[in-house]
């Protein structure tokens, strides 16, 4: 632990230059970040990649240790906008006693300072690593990873056997190992225009849609018992439809957001829609309501039992003193794109999750200094399995 301590000025040294490239995203400019990362990997004597799907859109990393399974912990280099309301200026780097501020400082520049922390350490005892680990700093998290995530795993440039992913908060308390599906389904009703003076010509497609939702209101979900993630959920988040008051509106859709667990299949759902839709229509031979998946992120879900969640969770409990919990979540994270491509990943990470995209964001440097050391700890146990 003192050796991590002791690294402070380091931690604070990089996280400072960091927190001075704006890389908020829109645009992103994240080879701003890289470049801070460059310099590091490059001082350390670590060999790094450098992977841009479009220019100044930079991915960068570094690797350590040879072995023929590979461990990847993955940082992001953009921010979401400042905002209004800083008590500072949110690119520059403030402390106060245990605490840094700036934008980027939680989420996640505090946590790429942390990695090269652990890169330095990891790299005085390469040696001894049967595990090959890559320190990886990512583009385009916060607007859905086309640039990072998503284009490293499904083009392969990224393929790791397992993944630790230090984006989730949870002040090194909390292993997330399970994430809900992500399905994004369009309902599209189809009518007849007519004019509003003589509506019993047409089929008006938005007085369908709006029956098709009103039975969607009765419809329960067919899923299986599940401690982390409980429950799938369902919203309808957009409607559209008509182009002129005095028509017969022959178009009319909704799109909805549905966040389903494990045990479900996006496609039973899709086709209870349908089921849904073909009853209105026997009712109602006018109704004509078509399904299109708009987008369809598969649910994401590690055993426990594994032994990589295992040893966090003895690790962190050792350093930190508290229970570290396992848990899953609603909302998607670069997992996702990792466990698709083959990967074992989970989320654990530093930070409260409360100042997740706030003004004033910050992280306690202590917190910062401790992820480096359990993770430094999880690896070398880790290893040993190889
Ligand atoms: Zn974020």
């Amino acid at each position: 632990m003192d050796y991590f301590r002791n690294e402070k000025n380091y931690l604070l040294e990089i996280l400072s230059k960091l927190v001075e490239q704006n890389t908020t995203n829109p645009p992103g400019n994240e080879y701003l970040a890289a470049e801070i990362v460059k310099q590091e990997f490059e001082k350390l004597d670590i060999p790094y990649e450098i992977h841009e799907k479009e220019k100044e859109r930079t991915n960068i990393f570094g690797t350590i240790g040879k072995g023929e399974k590979t461990l990847l912990i993955a940082a992001h280099t953009d921010v979401v906008p400042a905002g209004d309301g800083w008590n500072t200026d949110p690119f520059k780097m403030e402390i106060k006693e245990d605490r840094v501020f700036g934008r980027g400082v939680l989420d996640d520049k505090g946590l790429m300072a942390s990695l090269l922390v652990l890169a330095k350490y990891l790299k005085s005892i390469e040696d001894s690593l049967n595990l090959k680990i890559i320190i990886a700093g990512v583009a385009d998290e916060e607007k859905g990873s086309e640039f990072g995530m998503t284009w490293l795993a499904d083009t392969s440039i990224l393929k790791p056997d397992f993944a630790i992913i230090p984006d989730n908060a949870g002040n090194l308390c909390e292993i997330n190992i399970a994430e809900k599906g992500h399905l994004t389904l369009k309902a599209k009703s189809y009518g007849v225009q007519a004019h509003a003076m003589s509506p019993e010509k047409g089929i008006n497609a938005i007085v369908n849609l709006s029956r098709f939702i009103i039975e969607l209101q009765n419809y329960q979900f067919r899923y299986e018992n599940d401690e982390l993630l409980v429950k799938p959920t369902m919203n309808i988040g957009l409607i559209s439809g008509g182009t002129v008051v005095n028509s017969v509106p022959s178009y009319a859709e909704t799109t909805i957001d549905i966040r389903y667990l494990p045990s479900q299949k996006s496609s039973d759902i899709v086709a209870d829609f349908e089921k849904i839709a073909s009853k209105l229509k026997e009712m109602d031979n006018k109704v004509d309501i078509k399904f299109e998946i708009k987008a369809d992120a598969q649910p994401l879900y590690v055993s426990p039992n594994h032994p990589l969640v295992q040893i966090i969770k003895e690790e962190g409990e050792r350093v930190h003193g508290k229970i570290v919990k396992i848990t899953g979540m609603g909302g998607g994270t670069v997992c996702k794109d990792l466990a698709r491509n083959g990967a074992l990943a989970i989320c654990y990470s530093a930070g409260d999750l409360d100042f997740y995209h706030q003004v004033n964001e910050n992280i306690s440097i202590n917190e910062l200094l401790d992820y480096a050391y359990i993770i430094s700890n999880v690896i070398k146990r880790f290893n040993s399995e190889f």
